[in-house]
């Protein structure tokens, strides 16, 4: 392959001029791109596709460079700059395809004669062009337009309200007993003899996981569970409204339906069926470890007669540390942050056949680090790993695209975007970290597609977690971990701590899948039909799938960021996990590392990014089609 240049970042103080500079470049070279295309299309189907892949390719890097900086960038109007990008990107996507003159030259070319990917790239291109309504009167074909765009604004408002809404609770010092003493270190009362805590990952979950004090868990639980509450609530109504006209417009009965066709799971209808399959297999375990949580909440007070959400965090944790032996601040001191990271990428490196080599290239934040993924000695990719908190960031977990590849033509760049503490980690955000890059190897791995159309985690949307949610297990491993979780005195983390952890973490799984169920019902109920009063359509779907009750006052769906990007989708997960119960179920347990199902799997699942269907990388790497058995054996375990 040609050695390809990485992308240069610009210095702090050109950020804003670099940004617009590569948004609208790159979009007014779409542009041209279609008018060439337009002004003497080529009379080989070859030739036009190629053309269609330079404009997808124009489109693709104005999109990733602005949806990343609008999540990530330290300067307010860097982010500003980026949002609007976005929406010009979006705006020319949405013109692109409803374009008649380009559909009647994609549609009307010969296909005989091309190549597979060719072809299926042809098809692909027929089809968005289909969903986006291109064959429709002018009237219509305006209006999606206009739907498109306020989507798109309505989106972002609601992710803003989220990011933007941080709330604090205040409390005594003894209120906050049960605390890590590395965080009580980092948070000490003021003047006033109270501390504050924040509603960020960092505060919460140390506070909704150890706190002994039933009140300030159920404060952090009410600040956390109204997050974007009420200004959110209006927004997605606006949001949901927007989409089931949308899909009606287009001849769906409802958004999910629209928006499932293009996923493994085929069709709106399915993914009720596929909630109601898994409440159905969890409900046993579900009970079971209810049962027990409650049992243990009882010991404290007697009259008990629920496990609320604010009790949920704080009694897995005392059951996984009394039961199970597992004292969650005893597995913390092994999982030092630089040590992880470090352990991370030898691990996945040592797995997937690769190096990854630090390089000193401008950042946009003094603690982002840049890496480029080689293989067999060849520069492949580069990575950005940007793993703690700051004002403005993005509060959650994610991997982002910088730039998609294109064989021979560019370099794929992917960047991790987390909030880690900067000490010592939970083991829940070391199994996140290998999640999320489970992501990130897949974006630079499917990096040398041909059509950026199929480059990087092109699959369908409900297998891409799948990847990444199989890479978990090897934050579980003895040996694996034995690789790198280290405490201060230098000792390894114990392989029977190890197996009790992995049983603690099981405890609960039954649970956990009703609780995920609930909010897969909750995603996929508001866009199949209209409610008055969300919070109350709330109310019911958690009385029917969770183990747990409402809380009162609270408004969980307001920062519910996944109704924006995941949509109806948000089954996506569950249904992920069952493949990559699946897919591990092909690896030796027993030696994670043997190369061959590994190789086969990299060479199989994530290199061919979105250039086959799912269904068919699954089955090339099992050599048979994917089923429930290994998910439902684990749940039953
Ligand atoms: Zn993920």
């Amino acid at each position: 392959m040609t050695d390809l240049h990485a992308l240069a970042l610009p210095a702090a103080d050109h950020a804003l001029t670099w940004l617009t500079d590569r948004c609208d470049g790159e979009l007014d070279r779409a542009r041209q791109l279609v008018d060439r295309l337009k002004a003497a299309p080529p009379t080989s189907a070859t030739d036009v596709l190629q053309q269609w892949n330079d404009i997808a390719i124009a489109l693709g890097n104005a999109g990733s460079v602005s949806s990343l900086m609008a999540e990530v960038h330290p300067q307010p109007a860097v982010r500003e700059a980026a949002e609007s990008a976005m929406q010009r990107v979006d705006a020319f996507s949405t013109d692109l395809g409803l374009d008649r003159d380009l559909f009647d030259i994609v549609s009307g070319l010969p296909t005989d004669g091309l190549e597979p990917s060719a072809r299926r790239l042809h098809e692909r291109a027929l089809r968005d062009f289909r969903r986006s309504g291109v064959d429709r009167d002018e009237g219509v074909r305006a209006r999606l337009k206009e739907l498109a765009e306020q989507e798109l604004l309505t989106g972002q408002e609601f992710g803003r309200n989220i990011r933007e809404d941080v709330r604090t609770i205040t409390v005594t010092p003894d209120q906050l007993a049960g605390l890590p003493q590395d965080w009580l270190d980092s948070h000490r009362a003021g003047e006033d003899g109270r501390v504050t805590v924040t509603t960020d990952y960092p505060d919460a979950i140390p506070v909704r996981t150890f706190a002994h004090d039933p009140q300030t868990r159920l404060a952090m639980a009410e600040a956390f569970l109204t997050v974007g509450w009420p200004a959110n609530d209006a927004v997605l109504q606006r949001l949901f409204a927007l989409r089931a006209e949308h899909a009606s417009v287009l001849g769906y009965d409802t958004w999910a339906d629209y928006d499932a066709e293009v996923k493994m799971i085929g069709a709106g209808s399915e993914i009720g069926a596929f909630i109601d399959r898994i409440t159905e297999l969890s409900g046993p375990s579900a009970q079971r470890d209810h049962q027990v949580l409650l049992t243990r909440k009882q010991q404290d007070e007697p009259g008990a007669t629920a496990v609320e959400a604010s009790d949920v965090q704080y009694y897995s944790e005392v059951v996984r540390r009394e039961q199970y032996a597992v004292d969650g601040q005893l597995v913390r001191t092994y999982f030092d942050f630089t040590r992880v990271r470090q352990g991370l990428l030898d691990v996945t490196g040592r797995l997937f056949g690769l190096t990854w080599q630090q390089v000193e290239a401008p950042v946009w934040h003094e603690d982002v680090a840049a890496y480029d993924v080689l293989r067999d000695g060849a520069r492949i990719g580069r990575i950005y790993l940007d793993l703690h908190p700051r004002d403005g960031k993005y509060k959650h977990a994610a991997q982002f695209d910088l730039v998609r590849g294109v064989r021979d033509r560019q370099l794929p760049e992917g960047v991790l975007v987390c909030n880690f503490n900067r000490g010592l980690m939970e083991h829940d955000e070391v199994v996140t970290l290998f999640h999320e890059f489970g992501h990130l190897v897949h974006h630079v791995l499917a990096g040398e597609q041909e059509w950026m159309t199929f480059s990087g985690v092109a699959t369908e949307w409900d297998f891409v977690e799948a990847p990444s949610q199989m890479l978990e297990e090897w934050a579980w491993d003895a040996d694996v971990l034995a690789t790198f979780a280290t405490n201060a005195e230098g000792e390894t983390i114990p392989a029977d701590l190890v197996h009790r952890m992995r049983e603690a973490d099981d405890f609960g799984k039954g649970f956990q899948a009703r609780t995920q169920m609930f909010y897969a019902a909750v995603s996929l109920d508001f866009h199949v039909a209209r409610h008055d009063d969300l919070t109350a359509r709330l109310r019911q779907l958690q009385a029917k799938y969770s183990m747990f009750p409402y809380l009162a006052g609270t408004h969980m769906h307001t920062a519910f960021g996944h109704l924006d990007g995941y949509s109806s989708g948000y089954y996506t997960y569950m249904w992920s996990l069952v493949i990559a119960k699946d897919m591990f179920s092909a690896f030796d347990r027993d030696d994670l590392f043997a190369p061959a199902v590994a190789q086969r799997y990299r060479d199989r699942v994530l290199v061919p990014g979105g250039s086959k269907d799912a269904a068919v990388l699954v089955s090339n790497f099992l050599g048979r089609a994917y089923t429930f058995d290994a998910y439902a054996a684990w749940l039953a375990e």
